[in-house]
């Protein structure tokens, strides 16, 4: 019997595979990479283990779901641990915001930064809880496949105001600046521009609240190794090391995927969870619907890139939280840089991870494993020489962090790597290096990004952060739910 194929093990193409085989579709998810995970892959190095990507775990019961679907048990798979605070949020003038889930303690540090926001801040928590409701309860997970459907979600998107920007809704309602940069940084997390992207993802705001910040005991690695031992448990196949190089077409089906080693496994419908843009104009560019959707899919706005510095300390920095907000001395002016100059801004923002801070066996005894990322632009907007840029860069972020945050950093460190836009680019085929695919603005989501289901051939579909509704663990668990739907649908 023809397979049904997915191509590409990140957290949307995994979910997917489960939620096919747990419904008896025998599925075969094909990786090109070594290990599964995509951009949550997992490096180890001296004794340190280092999550190469997400970190932080939202909405925990759209995973738990996967397990229950396949009538499974997450507590035997893997352990998710509560983070507290969700986020530390620090400013170069000192100030330090610990976000977390308790109402009174959130109160308390927004009025000492500025009293008449404490009743800003409860408008803006229930404007967030609307969009969540809208957004991602009703929207989060159901395909945007005909123009109907987007005009039957336009009143509620209307009444939400979706048209504004997220750094624009919460100005509505905050007015200290390092308050509205402290509710308005999540998109960021997702690839989204606060001052561009649509204020739907406020939603985000809403849903920590709603189900927390999680860790998976053992990184997030572990999560992957669970959702793979779930897929395999139920009798799917994962073959790693298999690079899909060629979607075969009869006429507008797909009939069979090519690999790089030469094999040709004929499929009876394929979902891609590779990137969205080389999935038409590579794999599918022979064709002339892949190369015309390729085409237009390049002239998208795409999210930002990330330059990401993994090291590991022979010291545990104890006075870390588990995840750190380190904000630079400019938030707007360089978000701007960061999505449309052709440079590197001289300063930068820095998301660091700690996990040991949750998870001490992640390093040997007493020391630390660590990441810091900076948000970069895509290599479409400036094209710079990474192995000229990464080393330099490396080398400021290591000399600031040590300034402000990890004292004696550079005379701890045991092992260190990076991660670049070329990496994206070279190592998860990701067009123009860009992080999390194309950019969430209005006019490029829901009914306008990629559909889960190509509207001409259709065995092809999507699943991952170029679909609906988009980048983020949730948001492509959520596309997985979007696109399983159509096939269970077609294939039944
Ligand atoms: C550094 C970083 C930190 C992040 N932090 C968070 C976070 O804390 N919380 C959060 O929710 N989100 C976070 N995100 C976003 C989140 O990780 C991603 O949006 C999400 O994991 C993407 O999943 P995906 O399903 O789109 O697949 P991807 O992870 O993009 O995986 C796609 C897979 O397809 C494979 N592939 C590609 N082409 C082929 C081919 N031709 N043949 C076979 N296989 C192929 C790739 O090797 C890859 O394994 C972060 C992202 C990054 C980069």
């Amino acid at each position: 019997m023809n397979k049904t194929v997915v191509i590409g093990s990140g957290f949307g193409g995994l979910a997917l595979a489960i939620r096919l085989q747990a419904a008896g579709i025998p599925t075969l998810l094909l990786e090109q990479r070594d290990k599964p995970g995509g951009r949550a892959y997992v490096y180890q190095d001296e004794g340190f283990t280092f999550d190469a990507g997400p970190t932080v775990i939202t909405d925990p019961t759209a995973i738990e779901e996967l397990f229950s679907l396949a009538g499974k048990r997450i507590e035997d798979y893997v352990e998710l641990l509560p983070v507290t605070p969700f986020y530390r949020l620090c400013w170069e003038d000192g100030e330090v915001f610990d976000y977390d889930n308790d109402q009174a303690r959130l109160e308390a540090q927004i009025h000492r930064l500025n009293p008449r926001d404490v009743e800003g801040y409860r408008q803006f928590l229930a404007y967030s809880k609307a969009v969540f409701k809208e957004g991602y309860l009703k929207l989060g997970s159901v395909p945007f496949l005909s123009f109907r459907d987007m005009l039957r979600a336009g009143p509620q998107l209307a009444r939400l105001q979706a048209w504004r920007s997220v750094y624009g809704r919460v100005s509505a309602f905050i007015e200290n600046e390092q308050l509205r940069q402290a509710f308005s940084f999540h998109s960021l997390l997702v690839g989204g521009n606060p001052f561009a992207t649509s204020s739907i993802y406020t939603l985000i705001h809403a849903l920590e609240r709603e189900w927390g910040v999680w860790f998976a005991r053992g990184g997030t690695g572990a999560l992957v190794q669970g959702l793979v031992k779930l897929f395999e448990d139920l009798g799917g196949t994962l073959e790693l090391n298999a690079e899909v190089t060629r979607l075969e077409a009869a006429g507008e089906r797909i009939c069979a995927v090519q690999l790089k080693d030469g094999r040709s496994i004929a499929a009876a419908s394929v979902a891609s969870n590779a990137d969205v843009v080389q999935t038409y104009a590579k794999l599918l560019g022979h064709h002339p619907i892949g190369a015309a959707r390729g085409a237009s899919l390049k002239r998208k706005r795409l999210s930002n890139s990330l330059f990401v510095l993994y090291f590991g300390l022979n010291k545990h920095h104890s006075q870390l939280a588990h995840h750190t907000v380190c904000f630079g001395p400019r938030y707007k002016a360089l978000i701007d840089e960061i999505f449309h100059s052709p440079t590197l801004s001289e300063d930068f923002s820095l998301y660091l991870h700690a996990p040991c801070v949750t998870d001490p066996s992640l390093a040997p005894p007493g020391c630390g494993s660590y990441y810091v990322l900076a948000p970069v632009p895509h290599l479409g907007t400036a094209d710079l020489d990474w192995t000229v840029e990464g080393p330099r860069l490396r080398d400021r972020i290591f000399a600031y962090l040590e300034q402000h945050y990890m004292p004696g950093l550079r005379e701890q460190l045991v092992t260190h790597r990076m991660f670049t836009p070329f990496d994206f680019r070279d190592r998860l085929g990701a067009w123009q290096g860009s992080a999390f695919s194309i950019e969430p603005i209005l006019r490029q989501s829901a009914w306008f990004r990629p559909h889960n289901r190509d509207s001409r051939i259709s065995n092809l579909y999507l699943v991952g952060a170029g679909t609906h509704p988009g980048a983020g663990i949730p948001g492509v668990i959520g596309s997985a739910k979007a696109t399983a739907r159509l096939m269970l649908e077609d294939l039944q």
